[in-house]
Order: C-alpha cells, then sequence, then structure tokens
C-alpha cells in the first residue's frame, strides 16, 4: 500500500504537536516545520488537505471534569481548533502557499464556511485547504473529522500526525517490550482497542476502505515521507 503516489491526502494534526512540549499554547518552531513540510509536498504536486486538532487549547471530556456541560464544553472543543488553523494559516502564506480555513461552525471574518466542493476546487488549484471547528457537532473528535473530510472530498488517505512513531501492541512509554506494528487491520484495531485514532474514526475508514498511517509528526522529513505515501509508521487498511 505504500508508495502509491497518493495526489490527495487527509493530513491530521493534534493539537497537542502543536504546543511542542508546552502542553499548551501554539510552539511557533513546529508550526514553522509542519508548514515547511506541507509546502515542500505542494511543490510536488501532492494536494494537502489539512484536520487540525486542539488538545493544545481545549478537550471537551476534560471541560466537563470542570462542570462544564458537555455540548458547551465540545463547542469549546471546536473553536480551540480554529486558532490552530489560523495559526497553521499564516505560517504557510509567509512561505508563500495558497490556503484557505473553512470551519463547520461559521465565522466568515476569519474563514469560509465548510463547502467541499469549494474545497476540492482550492485543492485543485494547488492550495492547502485547512478544515476547523471540527464537523460542528458534539461528542465527536478531529481524527472523525479527518475520516470524513477525506472522503467527502475523496482523499486517498489519513495520515496521522502524532507523538509516537507508529502503533504498538502497549504503551511504548511505561512498557520498553511494547511492540511496534508496521502494518494492521482495522478489525485489529478496533477489537485490540489499539490507540490509533477514535473508535467512530476507525469504523468510518473501515467500511470505506480508506487507509490510515500514523507517524511520528516531529521526526525530520516524516510528514514528507507520509505524503509521498513512503513506508513509514504503522499503516493500517483492510
Ligand atoms: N470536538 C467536537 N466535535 C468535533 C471535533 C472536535 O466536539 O467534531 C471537540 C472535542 O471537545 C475535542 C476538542 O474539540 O476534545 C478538540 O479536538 P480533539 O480532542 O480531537 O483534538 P486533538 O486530540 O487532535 O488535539
Amino acid at each position: 500500500m505504500h508508495d502509491t503516489g497518493w495526489k490527495r491526502v487527509m493530513l491530521k494534526l493534534s493539537g497537542e504537536a502543536f504546543a511542542g512540549g508546552g502542553g499548551l499554547g501554539i510552539d511557533p518552531e513546529v508550526v514553522q516545520y509542519v508548514a515547511e513540510s506541507i509546502a515542500e509536498a505542494v511543490s510536488e504536486g501532492i494536494q494537502v488537505a489539512v484536520v487540525v486538532g486542539g488538545g493544545n487549547m481545549f478537550r471537551g471530556a476534560q471541560l466537563t471534569e470542570g462542570g462544564i456541560e458537555r455540548g458547551r464544553a465540545d463547542y469549546m472543543g471546536m473553536l480551540g481548533t480554529v486558532i490552530n488553523c489560523l495559526a497553521l494559516q499564516d505560517f504557510l502564506e509567509r512561505l508563500g502557499v495558497d490556503t484557505r480555513v473553512q470551519t463547520a461552525i461559521h465565522m466568515s471574518q476569519v474563514a469560509e464556511a465548510y463547502i467541499p466542493r469549494r474545497a476540492v476546487r482550492h485543492l485543485e488549484k494547488g492550495r492547502v485547504v485547512i478544515f476547523g471547528a471540527g464537523l460542528g457537532a458534539p461528542f465527536f473528535s478531529t481524527d472523525t473529522t479527518a475520516a470524513q473530510r477525506a472522503l467527502e472530498i475523496g482523499a486517498q488517505a489519513v495520515l496521522k500526525g502524532t507523538q509516537v512513531d507508529g502503533v504498538y501492541d502497549s504503551d511504548p512509554q511505561r512498557n520498553p517490550d511494547a511492540v511496534k506494528f508496521d502494518k494492521l487491520n482495522y478489525n485489529e484495531v478496533l477489537t485490540r482497542g489499539l490507540k490509533v485514532m477514535d473508535a467512530t474514526a476507525v469504523s468510518l475508514c473501515m467500511d470505506n476502505g480508506l487507509p490510515i498511517v500514523v507517524f511520528d509528526l516531529m521526526s525530520q522529513g516524516n510528514i514528507l515521507r507520509a505524503v509521498r505515501g513512503e513506508k513509514i509508521g504503522t499503516i493500517v487498511g483492510p
């Protein structure tokens, strides 16, 4: 499944990654590195769509622990993702890459509304499209958003850039003997409860045969490798 020469990909970036080691806020060095990698991919003619998470701002489920109602907490989470989108847009445009942010919640001063056919048109013109505010609905995640948007715009893979270099049979930070998988099928991920993406996202990919590549975002050159379809991290497929 690797080296397929994907023409259009969906890059999922966790919000936590944007914070670098800090946990909160935005680390300009990280966003610069991500933007440079995306710029390079675009210059190679690959169409890149991006979904950015918001874990560096707010996670709905965590806010509810402080007593905030779940729906409202999730909307706070979704709004947080938009801040990350605007940061990435800024870094990309400073590198000369045309970029559009489309959000699932309307906010016309800062972003276009999510219009799938328009998103495809932007991609065809070589613009990077960054999807913000998740699906615009509580109880979902930005992983699920990445899967859904990828399907709707006809991306050939979801590339999940994260803090680990693939999927392991147990937590590699706690268990030194943890074994990394090069390849998995969707069912194994779901039945073993492996931490790839949440179950909603994985089952959406499974139902539609959309490959998922899990890779270490911050290893130099990895975004490009993933976008080019090189063998990297763990690939989840049929
Ligand atoms: N969220 C939501 N619906 C969506 C996408 C996101 O309610 O369709 C909220 C949810 O509260 C989530 C937060 O936005 O915790 C931030 O997204 P996520 O946790 O997926 O970010 P990541 O883990 O990728 O940084």
